[in-house]
């Protein structure tokens, strides 16, 4: 940027003649040997100010480089190569929480309301996923899947998962169990569902190859950055972070399991909070990966927005069994015993956590039981695999859902956005804003309004 300063500089006419053929040159000679010993010094004292743009003004400042901050980076870089782009992320590598923790499911879409955000993104975000996997030469598979009924009293709830399947445009068959072991040869259940339209992918290699282009478009990615507080003057976002402060003309928030904080530094009123729900995965040892070709599923209970553990196949030919959903006591806690004050103490102050809990306690419990006995947690998997047991599995690399809580207590199912005219906040993003990633960051480019050109630097 300094370059293109200095060149403006030396456009105003000049008369050729000798003296000012060699004033020019001098004064370019000297401009030269000025910039080198400035940006010299500027290195020394703060070597961050150049390479991280302090003075800049960007267009878009992106909170968090999961798959959702990523994506919407990638379609603004697509809409508008001339964007000034900023992602600034608090770890050392991108896609750290949720993307880089998850099953790895291309999703088809048959759970959600037909109208609802998460069966219109899922379903389009799955085509374009697949497209842009195409594209970059990403491994995927569309291996299919199976959602299992074992009980009578699941039938009924697997019909109208069916008919919604059929209502959100899926090519879903219902099979009986024959046809269930031909598919999957040591899966039992009375009936299921064939999805087609499901396969597996690394989110995590997919967020890279955002990131990747992000930057060969001239958009800036900043690790171990940490935004601490937001404030905002008349036509521009102020982030400050642990690391220095970020000025830009419009905010996106995608914090993932702290996008409600984020929203509070800006003042935003949400109604919601993050309530942080723990899924942790066994996953088979490599004798036992016959078990399973690909996705089994049993029948989710439909009161809550979680699947039921199931078993997966990974793109890397791992197979996990999991998750579950148990509450967090740390919003980043991965194992059992992980605990933060501050987390704990938001959630239990907040009434709506004490009113779904109290609805759903015998649920909770059944969640804590699974959690803490690896029996238990068998016993689960034993009705969709009989033959499984407890040495077929060990302890797997477990992930943390932000699952939006409202304060009248209700758990966000579909995905929750909200804007105002400087910023636009990714509040519930939970499974499957992964598989719908493309199709949620080009909404968002689509609403928010376009870069604005000049002043580049703040004065
Ligand atoms: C166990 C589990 C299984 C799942 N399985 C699937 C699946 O099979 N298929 C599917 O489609 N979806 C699945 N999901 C959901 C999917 O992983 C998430 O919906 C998706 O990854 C959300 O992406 P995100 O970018 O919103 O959040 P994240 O990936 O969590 O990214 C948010 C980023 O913001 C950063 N950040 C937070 N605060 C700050 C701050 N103050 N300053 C700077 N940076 C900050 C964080 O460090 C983080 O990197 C699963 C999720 C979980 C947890």
């Amino acid at each position: 940027m300094e370059n293109i300063i200095s060149i403006q500089a030396y456009t105003k006419p000049i008369r050729l003649s000798i003296s000012n053929i060699l004033k020019f040159q001098l004064k370019i000679l000297s401009h030269s040997l000025y910039t080198c010993i400035t940006n010299f010094f500027t290195l020394l004292v703060s070597p961050y100010t150049i390479e991280k743009g302090e003075n800049m003004i960007y267009d878009y400042i992106i909170i968090g480089s999961g798959i959702v901050g990523l994506s919407t980076g990638y379609a603004l870089s697509e809409r508008y190569p001339e964007a000034r782009i900023l992602i600034i992320e608090k770890e050392n590598s991108i896609a750290y929480h949720q993307t880089g923790h998850n099953s790895g499911v291309i999703h088809s879409g048959i759970y959600y309301k037909p109208g609802s955000l998460k069966a219109k993104f899922s379903k389009g975000g799955g085509n374009r996923l697949r497209a842009f996997c195409d594209q970059y030469g990403i491994a995927y598979e569309m291996c299919g899947k199976v959602i299992v009924a074992t009980e009578e009293e699941e039938l009924p709830l697997l019909q109208n998962l069916y008919e919604r399947g059929l209502q959100n445009g899926l090519g879903v068959s219902l099979i009986g169990s024959e046809q269930l072991r031909e598919i999957e040869p040591h899966a039992s259940g009375l009936k299921a569902i064939h999805v087609k339209e499901a396969g597996i992918v690394n989110y995590r290699r997919v967020a890279e190859q955002f990131a990747a282009l992000i930057q060969e478009r001239g958009g800036t990615l900043l690790l171990n950055t940490r935004a601490e507080t937001i404030r905002e003057d008349a036509d521009e976002m102020i982030v400050e972070c642990d690391n220095g402060t970020f000025r830009g003309r419009f905010l996106i928030n995608c914090a993932g399991l702290h996008c409600d904080r984020i929203a509070a530094l800006q003042g935003m009123q949400t109604n919601m909070k993050i309530v942080p729900f723990r899924g942790e995965y066994y996953e088979l040892i490599p004798e036992k990966h016959g078990l399973v070709k690909n996705l089994i599923y049993p029948v989710p209970n439909p009161n809550f927005p979680f699947l039921g553990v199931h078993f997966t196949r990974m793109i890397d030919g791992h197979v996990h069994a999991g998750p579950n959903a148990v509450l967090s006591l740390k919003r980043e806690g991965y194992r059992k015993t992980d605990f933060n004050l501050r987390d704990f103490a938001e959630v239990m102050t907040y009434p709506a956590f004490w009113k779904i809990a109290g609805q759903n306690m015998s649920e909770g419990w059944k969640e804590i039981v699974r959690s803490l006995s690896k029996k238990v947690f068998v016993r689960n998997l034993q009705r969709l695999i009989p033959e499984m047991r407890e040495d077929d599995l060990i302890p797997s690399q477990n992930g943390v859902r932000a699952q939006a809580l409202t304060k009248d207590g209700k758990l966000v199912d579909d995905f929750l956005i909200v804007s105002n005219e400087k910023s636009i906040h990714i509040l519930n993003a939970p499974s499957p804003a992964a598989t719908a990633s493309i199709s949620i960051g080009q909404a968002i480019s689509e609403q928010i309004p376009g870069p604005l050109r000049s002043p580049i630097f703040a004065t």
